[in-house]
């Protein structure tokens, strides 16, 4: 019985975590760096592009991380939410251009 609620308590901890659009780490970085570094992070952040096998893209950014002044590190191993596998993504960076900015 403790041990259910204890359980439970978990679930609701992670699903409001999920809820949230931003992670903790990428609100902290948002709070503690000046304006233009944070835009900067940001914006490195959402170039970053994790590919599935079967085509579903995802940027770092969307899932809760944070590419910043880094490079190589070429995927990672985690769930589709697309397909629903666990696959290796490769990870690569696709500039925003800007001409997609102005
Ligand atoms: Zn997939």
């Amino acid at each position: 019985m403790i041990l259910t609620n204890f359980q439970n308590r978990l679930r609701i901890g992670t699903l409001k975590r999920y809820n949230e659009s931003m992670s903790f780490i990428q609100k902290l970085l948002l709070a503690v760096l000046p304006g233009a570094s944070a835009k900067s992070m940001e914006a490195e952040s959402r170039e970053w592009i994790y590919t599935c096998p079967c085509g579903h893209t995802c940027s770092v950014w969307d899932l809760g991380g944070v590419r910043w002044k880094a490079a190589g590190t070429p995927g990672r191993v985690m769930k589709c939410p697309r397909c629903g596998k666990i696959t290796w993504q490769t990870l690569s960076r696709t500039p925003i251009s800007a001409d997609s900015l102005a």
